[in-house]
């Protein structure tokens, strides 16, 4: 089928690479240059491990291509997904880039001579598709649904940092549909896909994915408060405590063909049940808030989203807190912070704990001088305009600095050794906001804690 993506995002994009490489032919559209130019030689405009190789397979193959014409790419397309940003402003969904692309959308129908049907992928809430994408859709193309042009939600549930194979291979497909031949129509899109499809209304589609979002940010605030509760009691370690959680055969089946380790499988979803500094990144600090304000204007009471919101927004503080617990004084003291991404395996910096972490050593008088193995001088701006200075290597910003903070779990920080930290820092004090070192670094005379474990 023909395909138009607009917005190259994340989403977009690796979204654009998947179909296309599964007997469709998929135009991206964006609005830099730039962007598009990078699209059409087969680099991605940002990091998201394997996509470089299947987007120069899809686009030496000729079934993905980058371009600007949105208008004129929707006019002959069978199928329009939405994929651009929809941030939250006033802790509220923000949905002016869906409002601009269903307009332009409609242009383009007006334009079509064949049957389109209009996806939203981004992540809205329940009614957006129907009460404000619908309308302009009709008024700018002068026609209506039905005949014309069909309306889904399709709601996109990959991770950063494992995109390609959640899109390549997804766990289902949610079919968000405005009738029954919208949603029979963009299925042929998924043709080659073997997982369940599930059709349903589109309110449902639009109100699955926040569910799903908010379930995995609730596990982590939850893993989160009870990290407190250890730090604050004596000699008790949150990762002892969760290993003794996750063992239990209700999490950690025996019995699978997936992942086994030591005889038990882990259901992805135990990861989000492990302490840290708090979520981030583009989707659940955005969705939880707009779920909770959603919740509120129907006149509920969203008391635990609203607690998952508020535990992860002072989660970092926690991480500050260690660090003051084991230096004499903040002021004048040389911080090194490895890790500056969300998480791992992305570039996505978007609503990192490490930012107000790193902004609130700074104000607190430290000196900050940051490592991250994916931010380039280049891409660094968000933290050099806090003050910090991010330099090339871990060793570089450990030397001489007073405390270390590791704020992401990269593969190559977990290989770190006691003696490497010694050898390099003025005072071994380590702050493990990942839980990615055990306490028996102790035991090598450095001095560590964590998140979850504070040693009295
Ligand atoms: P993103 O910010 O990476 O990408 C959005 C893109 O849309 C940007 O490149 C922007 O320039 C482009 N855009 C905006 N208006 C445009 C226009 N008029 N014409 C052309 N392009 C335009 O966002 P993302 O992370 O890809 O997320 C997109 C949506 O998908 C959001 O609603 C998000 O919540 C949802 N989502 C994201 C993820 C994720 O992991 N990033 C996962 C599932 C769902």
């Amino acid at each position: 089928m023909k395909i138009t993506i607009i917005g190259t995002g994340y989403v977009g994009l690796v979204t654009g690479v998947s179909l296309a490489l599964n007997n469709n032919k998929v135009v991206c559209i964006g609005r830099q240059t730039k962007k598009i130019d990078e699209i059409n030689e087969g680099r991605s405009p940002f990091f998201e491990p394997g996509l470089d190789e299947l987007l120069t397979k899809a686009v030496n193959n000729k079934s993905l291509c980058g371009s600007d014409q949105l208008i004129e790419n929707v006019k002959n397309s069978d199928i329009v997904l939405i994929a651009v940003g929809t941030p939250t402003v006033n802790n509220k969904i923000d949905l002016s880039q869906i409002e601009e692309v269903a307009k332009e959308i409609g242009k383009g129908i007006k334009l079509a001579r064949k049957y389109i049907v209009i996806a939203v992928k981004s992540t809205v809430i329940p009614g957006t598709t129907e009460k404000i994408v619908l309308p302009l859709l009709e008024k700018y193309s002068g026609k209506k649904l039905g005949k014309d042009f069909g309306l889904s939600m399709n709601p996109e549930f990959l991770r950063e940092g494992n995109a390609v194979e959640d899109s390549m291979d997804p766990d289902r497909i949610v079919i968000g549909q405005a009738d029954k031949k919208s949603g029979a129509h963009l299925a042929k899109m998924y043709e080659s896909f073997t997982c369940p499809l599930l059709f349903v209304p589109i309110k449902t589609a639009e109100m699955t994915k926040y569910a799903s979002n908010a379930l995995f940010a609730t596990l982590i605030s939850y893993s989160n408060e009870i990290a407190r509760i250890c730090e604050t009691t004596k000699d008790v370690d949150v990762v002892d405590v969760w290993r003794g959680v996750h063992l239990d055969h209700r999490l950690t089946p025996s019995q699978s063909k997936i992942v086994i380790k030591n005889n038990r499988v882990f259901p992805g979803f135990v990861s989000y049940l492990f302490s840290g500094c708090g979520y981030g990144g583009s989707c659940f600090p955005k969705d939880t808030k707009a779920l909770d304000a959603y919740a509120l204007e129907l006149g509920l009471e969203p008391g635990i989203i609203s607690r998952v919101i508020s535990i992860n927004r002072t989660q970092p503080l926690r991480v500050v807190a260690l660090v003051t617990s084991g230096l004499k004084k903040v002021k004048g003291s040389r911080i090194a912070i490895l890790g500056l991404t969300f998480k791992e395996n992305t570039d996505d910096m978007r609503e990192a704990p490490s930012l107000p972490i790193i902004n609130e050593l700074i104000k607190q008088g430290a000196n900050v001088v940051c490592h991250d193995p994916v931010i380039s001088v280049r891409k660094s701006s968000a933290v050099t305009d806090l003050g910090a200075i991010l330099v090339d290597s871990a060793q570089e910003a450990l030397k001489g600095s007073d405390a270390v903070i590791v704020l992401t779990g990269w593969a190559e920080y977990k290989k770190l050794t006691p003696s490497f930290f010694k050898k390099h820092m003025k005072n071994p004090l380590l702050i493990d906001g990942r839980r990615i070192y055990g306490k028996d670094m102790l035991e090598s005379g450095i001095d560590y804690r964590g998140i979850g474990y504070n040693k009295k």
